[in-house]
């Protein structure tokens, strides 16, 4: 039995450098560092990092002068962001510099004249900070309502940076019949192109697979969507509690992804479970279990 896990599971370089930036802030920040919403979708990561001293709040009125607030990798909308300073909070801006980017590139399209579309979740907190850096964005996540709007002379697009390329291309695609002059920029982070390409072809390879990461967690959920659209034996775990040794009835490769926020440790866990699993002779294939890909 073989293990293979994703070159590209766990943390891309945004998360990694918000939880760095965060846990500094619990250790330097004035008062007591607050994370405004979970820095990660992550329970236990959560859980580490309250034992570093640091909280963790969604309603940002609860926030008292005095103390630290962290901006997760997700960003805030302007208004959000002159509520804290107001306030006298210190604030930590630990928003990701692609999502940045997405802020400047609506605010850009905003002042040339475009009504803006941003594809996506619009109850996402990235896609919240987005459209609450221009007045009347157009928020859509799914063909279905695309094909609602109305004609446009002119339109400029963006994207959450996790969405699925392949939604992207269609919603693109209609779009083009949409709007006289089309505008496009494809915002899909250069992390979550490369996790859905390894998750489809791991997947594709693989007995089973395993998705490991938050059941809350967009980019988690939309790799276990690929996943299973191409392996029914796919699996969407937040840790190696969850998983049933008969998922495995006659596998012989197994496949490991995670989210872009899922720590090593957690996919470590699943990973040395698997193994256990493997030399226990709970798989049929038992013993040959080894970790490969990575
Ligand atoms: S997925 Fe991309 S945009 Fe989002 S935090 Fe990671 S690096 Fe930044």
């Amino acid at each position: 039995m073989k293990i293979r896990v994703a070159k590209s599971a766990g943390f891309c370089w945004g998360v990694k450098r918000a939880v760095n930036i965060a846990v500094e802030a619990a250790k330097k920040g004035k008062g007591k560092a607050y994370c405004l919403g979970e820095l990660i979708h992550n329970k236990r990561e959560i859980e580490r990092l309250k034992a570093l001293g640091m909280d963790f709040v969604e309603d940002m009125e609860a926030l008292e002068t005095g103390n630290t607030v962290i901006i997760r990798s997700h960003g805030v909308a302007p208004q959000v962001f002159n509520y804290l300073k107001e306030k006298g909070l210190e604030i930590v801006d630990a928003t990701c510099p692609f999502v940045k980017e997405i802020h400047d590139k609506v605010t850009k399209l905003e002042k040339e004249g475009y009504p803006v579309l941003i594809l996506g979740n619009p109850k996402h907190p990235e896609v919240r900070g987005i459209a609450g850096h221009i007045k009347d964005p157009i928020i859509v996540n799914s063909l279905e309502e695309l094909e609602e709007l109305p004609q446009f002379s002119k339109l400029g697009v963006v994207c959450q940076t996790t969405l699925n390329m392949d939604f992207f291309r269609k919603a693109v695609s209609l779009l083009a019949l949409k709007a006289k002059e089309l505008k496009v920029y494809n915002t899909i982070c250069k992390a979550t192109t490369v996790r859905q390409k390894e998750t489809r072809e791991l997947a594709s390879q693989v007995d089973v697979m395993l998705i490991v990461g938050g059941k809350n967690s967009s980019n988690t959920t939309k790799l276990y969507q690929i996943s299973k659209s191409v392996n029914e034996r796919s699996y969407h775990i937040e840790s190696k509690e969850e998983i049933d040794p008969s998922w495995f009835e006659g596998a012989e490769v197994v496949g490991v992804t995670a989210g872009a926020s899922t720590p090593q440790w957690v996919i470590d866990e699943v990973v040395d479970y698997l193994r256990l699993l493997g030399e226990g002779g709970n798989w049929s294939g038992r013993g040959v279990c080894q970790a490969a890909g990575r």
